[in-house]
């Protein structure tokens, strides 16, 4: 059922918070024991939560846009007094003293959050096969990764164990996994959503974002968990977006750009469902032009530099003084170094010592610096094509999920499945993928929807008219 109608039966007495809470626990013991999608769950917390808003409906107080809604979240974004250890090895057992201000906000909303979900360790990765708790499985079919690196929040949606989630959006981690699931994941303008209390991977990029099962229901949590922030020094002071009243007012007079180098590469299957969406919207009313952005072929090279950059500053805090794990040596910089060694996984060694590199004297220029511009490259690129057009349409992925162990040995293929969502980070813009449809083998294709900054009330307002198409 969607968290709208949830929310509204549970605000108006209709229908129990308790009771939604133990049938998504339900489901929850019926599948994941196979999916592996949370790594925790808050059962008795969730039913105390749950008894609360009750109580609250029962003495007619507000109980909020989400009343009893359940939502996973994903393990990088701090829970109080919970294990929040970005599924690494690192972080095993460390429990924020404080919240995150999107925890914040969903419980204020009258959310409850249901458990913590799987992921990419300190979401590298794109498969949620670099975790320290093993991976998550595609609720469609177990032999297939979910995407990552927010997989195990796709999975959950994807499976009906809760109808919310959310994940993290460094350079694809919620639009590739809602691809994969078959489910509708947004990516937000960066500052939009406060990261507040969210773990820092690549913090010029880094956004938190909605995972849902409709377009509406990504919307309404989108509402609740925008809006300026003055604990997160990128936070916009923008007012918070109304996006559901909005969603039905169509494409009428918008010019959507087809764009080729958001499609080229992609599966023949994915691009019929790109261009079955440019249909769909064509005969809403929106006018679809052909167009090409070649500096967006940069973006994965530009990305593979700067995000890695910025997580080796960023993962330099972890040195077995003050989070998690500490090995024990005879001297401080051996300890560092033990703790460290035995604490990260391969792809976040991988990274680091990218990053490292690429920071370091005499590489910097060539590297970093050259990033950076290319970066600009690629702001500018959009920036010129958003005088033409209203929004972007592409596909979200090059193929459908793979299969699990298929890319672990070669990350070059595993970096590859982002080549299209990557762009969006780098120039801080939203992005959103929705279902359209699946492959030969039942598998889920998304497609992807770009617009400028702030444009998610339109960008919500196109994926509404796919989706309702399809329906
Ligand atoms: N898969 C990409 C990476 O490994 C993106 C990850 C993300 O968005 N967090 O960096």
């Amino acid at each position: 059922m969607s968290a709208r109608r949830i929310a509204a039966e549970v605000a108006a007495g209709n229908r129990r918070a308790t009771e939604v809470v133990e049938a998504s626990l339900a489901e929850i013991s019926t599948h994941d024991g196979e999916l592996h999608a949370f790594t925790e769950v808050h059962a008795e917390a969730a039913r105390e939560a749950a008894r609360g808003i009750d109580a609250a409906v029962a003495e007619g107080r507000d109980v909020g846009p989400l009343a009893g809604v359940p939502i996973g979240v994903k393990d990088n974004i701090c829970q109080r007094g919970r294990v929040t250890s970005c599924a690494s090895k690192i972080l095993d057992g460390w429990r924020p003293p404080y919240d995150a201000t999107v925890v914040r906000s969903l419980e204020a909303a009258g959310a409850i959050i249901i458990g913590t979900t799987n992921m990419d360790e300190f979401a590298m990765g794109s498969s949620t096969e670099n975790s320290a708790y093993g991976p998550t499985k595609n609720p469609v079919d177990h032999s297939k990764v979910p995407g990552g690196s927010s997989g195990g929040s796709a999975a959950a949606v994807g499976a009906g164990m809760v109808p919310l989630s959310l994940g993290s959006d460094t350079g694809g981690s919620i639009r590739q996994p809602a691809a994969f699931c078959g489910v509708v994941g947004v990516k937000p303008t960066y500052g939009l959503v406060s990261r507040y209390g969210l773990v820092a991977f690549a913090s010029s990029l880094d956004q938190v974002g909605p995972f849902a099962q409709s377009v509406e229901d990504a919307a309404l949590l989108l509402e609740v968990i925008a809006g300026h922030d003055p604990l997160d020094s990128t936070s916009l002071d923008v007012p918070a977006p109304m996006l559901v009243d909005r969603l039905d007012d169509g494409v009428g007079g918008l010019r959507v750009g087809l764009c080729r180098d958001l499609i080229e590469g992609a599966s023949p299957e994915i691009t019929a469902a790109v261009t079955a969406s440019a249909e769909l919207l064509a005969a809403a009313g929106a006018e679809i032009v052909e167009m090409s952005i070649p500096e967006l072929h940069y973006g994965l090279s530009a990305y593979y530099l700067i995000a890695p950059a910025e997580a080796s500053s960023n993962l330099a805090r972890y040195d077995g003084v003050r989070y998690g794990l500490r090995v024990d040596a005879a001297n401080v910089a051996e300890m560092n170094a033990a703790s460290r060694t035995a604490g990260f996984g391969d792809e976040v060694k991988r990274r680091i010592m990218l990053g490292t590199y690429a920071l370091s004297a005499g590489y910097y220029d060539a590297y970093y610096a050259q990033a950076q511009r290319t970066r600009t490259l690629i702001i500018n690129a959009f920036a010129d094509a958003y005088r033409s057009v209203d929004l972007i349409l592409g596909a979200t992925t090059p193929t459908t999920a793979f299969g699990l162990g298929a890319k672990v040995s070669d990350p070059m293929e595993m970096y590859l499945s982002d080549v299209f969502t990557i762009p969006t980070n780098l120039a801080g813009h939203p992005a959103i993928s929705v279902p359209a449809g699946s492959d030969a083998a039942g598998l889920p294709i998304g497609v992807q929807l770009l617009g400028p900054a702030l444009s998610e009330e339109r960008l919500l307002r196109a994926a509404a008219v796919i989706e309702k198409g399809r329906s």
